[in-house]
Parts: structure tokens; C-alpha cells; sequence
């Protein structure tokens, strides 16, 4: 999985659509302080199902939508949009036939939200299935940051373990086995 486009509006100081291309090979991101560095990749986790407005650095979910500044007035909704690729084949099968995806979440000031999957409306469990067991889902490995590798390190062993899980490609097998519980 190789995130290949970044779509951003209303999200955060992005007020007017951004669109960000990731090339080949590493991209970094820089810029002064307060720039928006930190709110690209907090579009990322949120796009990929984010639901706690404290890993987003807010208070509640509200505070991901632009806000409004000195000279722009608040928006009503968020989007963002990120494409990427499944040339490396780790999607879930029913995904291997489309060279790319793209997901899409909304947030409108009444709190209601939508999902996108290519476009099409879909709910937010199947983005978490898309993105469970590839470590780049939103409480996965594949987001570092600042004091993340302490807390790993210094973690419970049964924090640890969901990691793990989730390099080794068993987190999907145990939400299954816990829908089939209830069921
Ligand atoms: P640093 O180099 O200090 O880490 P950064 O480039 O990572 O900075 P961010 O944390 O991404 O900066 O961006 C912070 C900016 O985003 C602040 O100016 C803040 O006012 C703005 N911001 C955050 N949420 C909103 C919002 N809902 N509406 C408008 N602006 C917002
Ligand atoms: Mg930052």
C-alpha cells in the first residue's frame, strides 16, 4: 500500500482544497512552525478512521473543521480524501482488482459523517477492514510519533501484543471471531 494523493478541505487550517502528491521514495514535509505539518498527517489517521479527537490533538471532533482565522470565516464540513495504491497486493482480495483506491471521510458541524469508499458511500467498518493488518490503520505501527517509541517500549506487555497482532495479519481474524461471538 503506497499513499499516492492526498485530498484536504476544510480540515483542519486547510481551509480551501489542498492536494498533495507523494512521489516515489520518501517525502518530507517542512515548513515553519504552525504551518500544518502536523494536520497533514492528522488528515491521514483521521481519513483511515481515527476516532478519538485526543490523538487528533483536540478536544472533541469538531475541532478537526476549519475553524476560521483573521480573515477567512469557519466552514461547515471536512474532507479528506487519500489515494493510494495496491501494487504491493497487501489490500483484502476483493480489492486486488482496482489499482487504486480511494477512501474518503466527511464531517459536517451537526456531527454527521460519511465514508467513501472509490466514491461510492460505504460504512466506516469497512475502512477499518481495508486498512486492518496492513499496519497502516489508525491505531496501528505505521504512525510514529514524538514519544510513540517510548510508550512502546515502556508499554504493558498486553499493549504490546496488539502490535505485534497486527504485524503478524492476526487483528482481522480476531474482529471477525468477535462478530461471530456476538452473533
Ligand atoms: P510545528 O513545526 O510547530 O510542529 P506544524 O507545521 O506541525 O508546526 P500544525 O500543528 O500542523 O503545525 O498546525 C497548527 C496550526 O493549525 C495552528 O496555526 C492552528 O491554529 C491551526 N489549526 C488547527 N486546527 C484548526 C482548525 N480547526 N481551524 C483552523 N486552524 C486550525
Ligand atoms: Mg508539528
Amino acid at each position: 500500500m503506497k499513499i499516492k494523493r492526498l485530498e484536504i478541505s476544510g480540515f483542519k487550517s486547510f481551509v480551501d482544497r489542498a492536494s498533495l502528491d507523494f512521489q516515489q521514495g520518501v517525502t518530507g514535509i517542512v515548513g515553519p512552525n504552525g504551518c500544518g505539518k502536523s494536520n497533514v498527517v492528522d488528515a491521514i489517521r483521521w481519513v483511515m478512521g481515527e476516532q478519538s479527537a485526543k490523538n487528533l490533538r483536540g478536544r472533541s471532533m469538531e475541532d478537526i473543521i476549519f475553524g476560521g482565522s483573521e480573515f477567512r470565516k469557519p466552514v461547515g464540513m471536512a474532507e479528506v480524501s487519500m489515494v493510494f495504491s495496491t501494487e504491493d497486493g497487501r489490500v483484502p482480495a476483493k480489492y486486488l482488482n482496482y489499482s487504486e483506491i480511494q477512501v474518503t471521510r466527511r464531517l459536517y458541524r451537526d456531527g454527521e459523517s460519511e465514508y467513501f469508499l472509490n466514491k461510492t458511500p460505504c460504512r466506516l467498518m469497512d475502512i477499518t477492514e481495508l486498512f486492518m493488518d496492513t499496519g497502516v490503520g489508525a491505531r496501528a505501527y505505521s504512525i510514529i510519533e514524538q514519544g510513540k517509541i517510548g510508550m512502546i517500549l515502556h508499554s504493558k506487555p498486553e499493549e504490546r501484543r496488539f502490535l505485534i497482532e497486527e504485524a503478524a495479519g492476526v487483528t482481522k481474524f480476531k474482529a471477525k471471531k468477535q462478530v461471530a461471538l456476538k452473533k
